[in-house]
């Protein structure tokens, strides 16, 4: 997509789970070729927002728009094939499978070509066809050194690369990632930001939820803050850092 147009619009949703409003009244706009970083502290409804965006969930109120078109209340298959990928907080790969089959899987599941009717009975130009896009998505992130090697083998910077690489496999044109950063040793995270500004740099929209500020801060283009459930902040990164009712938040607890 063309840099700077909206990819994903949320308007006014709300989530309420009992009497408890998890998400309330956020407003969210993810263009192509930026990375959007959703922080608040725990509790704030970062995952609710998400599975409100990725079909997971459903808004009790609101609108999400994902390229012009309303998708609330699409399941999250229908919302994946349309071009938005989601990553999962805990890795979710099959350790026994080589790397790049976990790719070609990906890309099988969550194709939009309409594969998922033919099941696993691929013909061999499909299985051919899948193995190269595979292929491909596995020298993009740039694990082409570990393509055979089992994915359990893999140190977990390089699952959650190939994480990405699954996502990819379904030529999203926006991501999103739950905590990327997690767990990730400092030349993992330097390696990932890289990868990330890449996939940035080619037009994909991001949006991330994480919690290492200093991953956030140095990587991403925005900041959206949330607390109890509503959008306190947005804007730049240095901005978002300074401001009172940020600084109130994460420390006020
Ligand atoms: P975050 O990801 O920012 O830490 P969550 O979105 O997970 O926050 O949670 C926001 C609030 O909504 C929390 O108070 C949480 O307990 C509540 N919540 C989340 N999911 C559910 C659910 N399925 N049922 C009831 N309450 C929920
Ligand atoms: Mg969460």
């Amino acid at each position: 997509l063309p840099r700077g147009q909206v990819v994903l619009e949320a308007r006014a949703v709300t989530r309420r789970f009992g009497g408890l409003v998890a998400n309330n009244a956020m407003d969210l706009t993810v263009h192509a070729g930026e990375i959007l970083a959703l922080i608040g502290p725990n509790g704030a409804g970062k995952s609710t927002m998400f599975n409100q965006l990725s079909g997971v969930d459903t808004p009790t109120s609101g609108q999400v728009l994902f390229q012009g078109a309303p998708i609330t209340g699409r399941g999250s298959r229908a919302i994946a094939r349309l071009g938005l990928s989601r990553s999962f907080q805990h890795v979710r790969l099959l350790p026994e499978m080589s790397v790049l089959e976990n790719v070609a899987i990906g890309a099988h599941l969550r194709g939009r070509r309409g594969v998922l009717a033919s099941a696993w009975r691929l013909d061999r130009a499909e299985e051919a066809r899948l193995m190269a896009e595979a292929a491909h998505q596995v020298r993009r992130v740039g694990l082409e050194a570990h393509m055979f090697d089992d994915a359990g083998s893999l140190a977990l910077g390089q699952q959650r690369t190939l994480e990405i690489a699954r996502a990819l496999a379904s030529d999203p044109s926006l991501l999103l990632l739950d905590e990327p950063a997690a767990g990730l040793r400092l030349q993992e995270k330097v390696a990932l930001a890289e990868l990330l500004r890449k996939l940035r740099d080619e037009g994909m929209a991001i949006l991330l939820v994480e919690h290492d500020m200093d991953f956030v801060m140095g990587l991403v283009d925005r900041v959206v803050v949330m607390d109890f459930g509503q959008k306190i902040a947005e804007g730049l990164p240095d901005e978002v850092q300074k401001n009172p009712a940020v600084l109130e938040a994460y420390l006020g607890g």
